[in-house]
């Protein structure tokens, strides 16, 4: 599985539409302090469904909707859509590519997608347990996390390595069957 592109709109400083197309291998960003380097990964996050408008580094969902500028109104719906090459199936769907869809409105409603068909945010959190590439997975670093794994106890730490070996998801059922 590879990132193959990522379409936004609206997304934080992304105000017209955006497409960044990857290859396989390593792929750099570069450009100035405030030029949205960080936003990039931010919009990665928030559409494999992070919740925490804290960790996308606002105070309210809200503040992930294009504010506005000098030049240009500010706009009333962000949108990311992330495009998954799945030709070796690490995605448990039977399609060569996979698309993520997630939409919020000022007004506070929200839509996801998966492959254009309108689904819950929990599918889309499901899909990605253990691919490596959740919200929560080892597959973004951000800054500070390193120190944080390192002085994290040791129970916290071992999450990241069953979250690696791929066994959170059968954790996570075995706890949801417990407490029916
Ligand atoms: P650095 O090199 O300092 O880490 P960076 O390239 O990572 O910078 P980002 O943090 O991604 O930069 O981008 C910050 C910019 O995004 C700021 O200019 C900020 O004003 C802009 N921004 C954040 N949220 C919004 C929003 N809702 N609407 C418009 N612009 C926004
Ligand atoms: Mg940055």
């Amino acid at each position: 599985m590879f990132l193959k592109r990522l379409e936004t709109v609206g997304f934080k400083s992304f105000a017209e539409k955006v497409t960044l197309d990857f290859v396989p291998g390593v792929t750099a960003v570069v450009g100035p302090n405030g030029s949205g380097k960080s936003n990039i990964t931010d919009a990665i996050r928030w559409v494999l469904g992070e919740q925490s408008a804290k960790s996308l580094r606002g105070s309210k969902m809200e503040d992930i909707i294009f504010q506005g500028s000098d030049t240009r109104k500010a706009l009333n719906v962000a949108e990311v859509t992330l495009v998954l090459d799945n030709a070796n199936q690490t995605l448990p769907l039977e399609y060569q590519e996979v698309s993520v869809t997630r939409r919020v409105f000022r007004s506070g409603e929200s839509q996801f997608l998966i492959n254009n068909q309108s689904c819950r945010l929990k599918d889309i959190v499901d899909l990605f347990m253990d691919s490596g590439l959740g919200r929560e997975a080892f597959s973004i670093i951000s800054q500070g996390k390193v120190e944080e794994i390192l002085s994290s106890k040791p129970e916290e730490r071992r999450s990241i390595f069953e979250e690696a070996a791929g066994v959170l998801k059968y954790k996570q059922r075995k706890k949801k069957a417990e407490y029916k």
